[in-house]
């Protein structure tokens, strides 16, 4: 099992290299992000709870995160996975430990994608424009967004950090090259 925790401030690039690493390591991948604007798109009860978080830029609660990552895990067990928007607080972080220790399981790597703020809301707006992802289109929700970002998500790289499984790399540059740096942590941590 390897299971990757994609790290970094909204924008940073981590949806896109998610991807490419599900596909590079074989590898299940997980967005929270996805998993709530899914909810919200199918109209579930769920998901209108999730609605006006999601809009204003804030974190959705802990204890429904966790649950959609248990959820996914009852049926993702097998090989692991990338874990790309979670854990996003020092508690979801918490549970998360333990809920992989009760499957025998754990966070292998945690990767860290660094990239300016500037360029972050530079990119969030470009991908506004073909998302069609209302958080991603006014600028005063992506700088709450980054906000929030610093102020209740940063602080897990502490607790990855704690566990020697913190890894950071450059965000700039191409996607090759950026996927590149990714795989050299992550392998360095295997
Ligand atoms: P993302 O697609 O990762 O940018 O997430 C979009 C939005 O979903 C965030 O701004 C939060 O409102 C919510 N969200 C996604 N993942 C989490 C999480 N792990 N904890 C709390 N809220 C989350």
């Amino acid at each position: 099992m390897l299971n990757i925790i994609l790290f970094g401030a909204p924008g940073c690039g981590k949806g896109t290299q998610a991807a490419r690493l599900a596909e590079h390591y074989d590898l299940y991948h997980i967005s929270t992000g996805e998993v709530i604007r899914s909810e919200i798109k199918r109209g579930t009860e769920l998901g209108k709870s999730m609605e006006g978080y999601i809009s204003r830029g804030e974190l959705a609660p802990d204890s429904i995160v966790v649950e959609m990552v248990r959820d996914f895990m009852r049926t993702h067990n097998d090989k692991g996975a990338i874990f790309d928007g979670f854990p996003r607080t020092t508690a979801q972080a918490e549970i998360f430990d333990t809920m992989l220790a009760e499957i025998g399981a754990k966070v292998d790597v945690m990767v860290f994608m660094d990239v300016p703020e500037e360029e972050l809301v530079r990119r969030i707006l470009l991908r506004g424009k073909d998302s069609g992802r209302q958080d991603d289109s006014s600028e005063d929700v992506i700088r709450n967004r980054i906000e929030v970002y610093r102020q209740q998500t940063e602080v897990v790289a502490d607790h990855y950090t704690k566990q020697g499984k913190y890894e950071a790399i450059n965000g700039l540059g191409t996607m090759d090259e950026v996927f590149a740096r990714l795989t050299e942590a992550i392998d360095s941590k295997r």
